[in-house]
């Protein structure tokens, strides 16, 4: 299953019924990952992270929309995938499709016991965040994007540029242009 028809079937269905519907409705419920991204289950990325568990792991994942926060994240104390509605609704939607790979890394880094947060590491050095970046920037070459658009990616407000740097380095990712 390919990008577009990834977006094109769910996320943008997805920000669409939730114009739609009443959105406050939700909030503070947790509903199913399923229920948001429908056909993550098929994509390769997602498979390599969870197996055969992978259909059983999404059912069963709680996905909880927030207005605090800028993008995703794992809650580290149950688990669930945390939203920011706001960017689910404006984000672009390659960076939510390409967040969603690197979210469900650091899901089953938590289903493994692994420390989310280790303070003892920054961020840009951090194990876990290095095997969930890892993981979306293999998926972003897969669709065949310029090492110019996964910079554009992999680059937050709170990170400092020397520390992009050295994140795209150890990630192959040339952002030197
Ligand atoms: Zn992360």
């Amino acid at each position: 299953m390919g990008l577009s028809d990834i977006i094109a079937t769910s996320i943008f269905q997805i920000v669409k019924t939730l114009r739609l519907t009443r959105i406050f409705s939700i909030f503070g419920s947790k509903h199913g990952f399923s229920d948001y991204f429908k056909g993550m289950e098929k994509v390769q990325a997602v498979r390599d992270t969870f197996g055969e568990r992978t259909d059983e792991v999404l059912n069963n994942l709680k996905v909880e929309l927030t207005w605090v926060g800028g993008y995703m994240w794992v809650n580290n104390i149950d688990g669930r995938l945390m939203v920011s509605a706001k960017y689910l609704n404006s984000g672009d939607r390659l960076d939510v499709y390409l967040d969603l790979i690197h979210e469900l890394v650091h899901v089953k880094q938590f289903m493994d016991g692994k420390e989310l947060f280790d303070i003892h590491y920054s961020y840009t050095d951090r194990p876990t965040e290095l095997e969930a970046y890892a993981a979306a920037v293999k998926e972003a070459r897969r669709l065949g994007l310029s090492d110019k658009r996964i910079c554009l990616y992999l680059k937050t407000e709170w990170m400092s540029d020397k520390d992009l740097r050295r994140l795209a380095r150890t990630l192959n990712v040339s952002c030197d242009q």
